[in-house]
């Protein structure tokens, strides 16, 4: 086999994304576009802010000499102190240039983060549901996940996380606003999750990183607020991007940036400089550096998403459907109203909606719809859903 084994068991475990995908496209072929309502793709659907557009036409009407050239793994200067700047003043506390990494994106921070954390075998709680991709990027390092539970609305629950921990568990990821379920963690939550793990840390007298992976932050609806995570763990690592708060994301920039007062701050951070140039990230995207250093006080326009998730989850719930209102990010996960999600997705193509089912969450039972779809796509499917719901029983 050209593959390893490896990557062949992945490749045919994943292999319903695949097939909805091609589904997806075999229907628009048939029906045309606006016929199919597909939900399954985490896309952002919004531009980014004009003053992007602006600072991308003044760098190229006035360029900066080498500034298509390599610089220090770890990003431009100027850039990280921008970041920094901004994370110090949303949190009070002394962030500088030198606890940030500017990364291709979440994805590649994370892979940074755990490239440079992991031992063989070290564990990392997940908690279910999860964006799927964690398991892949904790197995590139040698890691292995392990999932825990949540409570009542998706929220953690203390008393599982607690008990999962083990002397192996190196981190802990949360995702908030959440993929898949939009849920957002108040402050509380992360005070008593902070408390837990040092609890834990002091048990097994070893560091337990908190690591944030929050692409969404910025993405909130109903003046839901996102707590700096900061703000509650020393042992924290925030990993971000602007893929989806400056719907940039297939321009791969986000960051990483290490709490000032995590333990071996300063060897955390040299481990992972030379593992983004040694993963082959070398550095984050140069061009894009250049932008986002005066973007950190912009954003996306919400309305859009906003409108499509109060359609959605109004008329959703109308017909039957039992959902946690998302406070955050562009995604929804109810009930499947069949005790088989894969069933339930599959009865949906029959009317022309395409999901993705709450397994390839590591939650059976559900189904996962993101709503970063045209406006107009949202406004056809609802009447698809109506006779969807009625003939899966609801
Ligand atoms: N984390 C979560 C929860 C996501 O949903 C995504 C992308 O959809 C990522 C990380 C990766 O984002 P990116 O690498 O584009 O920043």
């Amino acid at each position: 086999m050209p593959i390893s084994n490896k990557i062949n068991e992945n490749l045919a475990n994943a292999s319903w994304i695949r097939l909805m995908f091609e589904e997806g496209e075999r229907l628009q072929k048939i029906l045309g576009p606006e016929k199919v309502y597909d939900f399954t793709l985490g896309n952002p659907d919004t531009e980014p802010p004009p003053a992007f557009r602006e600072m991308l036409k003044k760098l190229a009407d006035n360029p900066l000499p080498g500034m298509h050239g390599y610089m220090s793994n770890s990003g431009y200067e100027t850039t990280r102190e921008a970041i920094a700047a901004n994370l110090a003043e949303k949190t009070g506390i002394q962030v500088n240039s030198s606890h940030i990494v500017m990364t291709c994106g979440a994805g590649g921070g994370l892979n940074v983060v755990f490239k440079t954390i992991l031992n063989p075998g070290d564990e990392v709680i997940v908690l279910v549901p999860y964006f799927a991709e964690y398991k892949f990027y904790v197995d590139n390092h040698s890691g292995v996940i392990k999932e825990v539970p949540t409570g009542a609305d998706f929220q953690p629950d203390m008393d599982a996380i607690g008990a999962a921990i083990t002397s192996k568990t190196k981190a802990i990821i949360v995702n908030s606003p959440n993929n898949p379920t939009g849920v957002v963690y108040s402050s509380d939550c992360l005070e008593k999750l902070a408390a837990v793990i040092k609890q834990k840390e002091s048990e097994f007298g070893a560091a337990i990183y908190l690591v944030s992976d929050e692409p969404y932050a910025r993405i909130v609806y109903d003046g839901v607020k996102t707590p700096p995570v900061f703000n509650y763990a020393k042992n924290s690592i925030l990993v971000t991007s602007h893929s989806k708060d400056l719907s940039l994301a297939g321009e791969r920039i986000g960051y990483i940036a290490v709490h000032p007062e995590a333990a071996d701050v300063g060897l955390l951070i040299e481990g992972m400089v030379f593992c983004n140039r040694t993963l082959g990230f070398v550095n984050a995207p140069a061009l894009m550096q250049r932008l986002v250093a005066h973007l950190q006080k912009e954003q996306v326009d919400l309305s859009g998403y906003l409108k499509k998730r109060d359609l959605l989850y109004s008329h959703l719930t109308e017909i039957g459907f039992k959902i946690v209102e998302p406070k955050g990010a562009f995604y929804m996960f109810p009930q499947s109203p069949l005790a088989d999600d894969l069933e339930f997705v599959q009865l949906a193509k029959k009317y022309n909606i395409l999901l993705v089912p709450g397994k390839g969450f590591g939650l059976k039972g559900y189904f996962r719809l993101s709503y970063s779809v045209p406006l107009q796509t949202v406004i056809n499917s609802l009447p698809a859903f109506t006779d969807l719901a009625k003939e899966a029983g609801l």
